[in-house]
């Protein structure tokens, strides 16, 4: 480990029975960034002010969230050309001074979220800088959320559906139990989609408003598995523009209860609807990436927190959700 790295160094994570608990060490780690971090602090200041608003659609309901402390007239653009100019706020050598990790499984680095959208907000960055993708990483992804225990859900944001940092591999993780659809999905009659990995389940998600995978197992490789055989014949048969060889839009949410994995995929079909592309009174400046998919829908502008109504969600949803009739 260089001095850099182990100087930033908040704990180590390798498993094992005589570990800590994960859970334990992110708690830790917020509640030292918020005392020695200036920017974690104002963070979760402002982050107290946040007002939110629930709204009942058809068949299902989200969340509106609205902080007045980051309300914005623009919001970050993630072309390649941005990326290329701006130094990557994932990358060990390029943390802004203050912030600090725990080292997980030599893998990942967990940082607190220096811009959350909920309490205990956290970010987890591949140590080597490498795009975001899906392909290969999914095991380790629901490892993550099997060490972090039912506290909290991993999040997944595709490289063109809501990735901060498109070029540089990087999950999060909230507390569970905030995104509605955690608990509509267990009441709601899925349809069973053929699974070809023994010991997974996968079922189509009705009557959500939006297009729901939802893979269920025992065991993270068959899940994985199932997992990566959905998206190949995502790509075959449905595949949305894109370039070749890139993965079909999506994001995704595990949670682990400690018996079963419980995947959630959105497949996806655009990245923003077309209304926050308009120039005029009609703008609405929602970027749907996985909180906004799993029911909370942040609102960067008040306007549109006050304004939005229930068919307005509807049809975002099904503008950017990939339907497979
Ligand atoms: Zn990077």
């Amino acid at each position: 480990m260089t001095r850099a790295l182990r100087d930033r160094t908040y704990a180590t994570f390798e498993g094992g029975k005589s570990a800590s608990s994960l859970e334990g060490l992110c708690k830790g780690l917020l509640a030292e960034q918020r005392a020695s971090w200036p920017e974690l602090r104002q963070a979760y200041d402002s982050l107290r002010g946040t007002r939110y608003r629930d709204m009942a659609c058809n068949g299902f309901s989200v969340r509106l969230l609205f902080n007045p402390g980051r309300a914005v007239n623009t919001t970050a653009a993630v072309s390649p050309e941005e990326i290329r100019e701006r130094p990557c706020f994932l990358c060990v050598a390029n943390l802004p001074a203050g912030q600090r990790y725990i080292l997980y499984r030599r893998e990942f680095l967990i940082l607190g979220n220096p811009r959350p959208v909920v309490p205990f907000h956290l970010t987890i960055a591949h140590l080597d800088h490498q795009p975001q993708a899906i392909a290969g990483h999914m095991e380790a992804f629901l490892r993550i959320a099997a060490d972090l225990g039912p506290g909290f859900t991993t999040l997944y944001n595709g490289p063109r559906c809501g990735a901060s940092a498109p070029d540089h591999l990087h999950f999060q993780a909230v507390p569970s139990g905030q995104m509605p659809i955690e608990k509509e999905i267990d009441g709601t009659k899925g349809s069973t989609l053929p699974s070809l990995t023994a010991g997974v389940s996968v079922f189509r998600m009705a009557g959500l408003g939006r297009e729901i995978i939802l893979i269920e197992g025992g065991d993270a490789r068959p899940v994985a598995d199932a997992f990566e055989h959905y998206v190949r014949a995502l790509k075959d048969g449905l595949a949305p523009p894109g370039q070749p060889g890139e993965e079909p839009m999506l994001n995704a949410a595990a949670s682990f209860d400690g018996k079963t994995w419980r995947l959630l995929v959105f497949p996806r079909r655009a990245h923003r609807p077309a209304a926050f592309y308009r120039k005029d009174d009609g703008k609405v400046l929602v970027s749907p990436a996985i909180m906004e998919m799993a029911g909370v829908i942040v609102t960067p502008a008040e306007r549109d927190f006050d304004r939005l109504d229930a068919g307005a969600i509807e049809s975002l949803y099904r503008e950017v959700s990939l339907s497979h009739d």
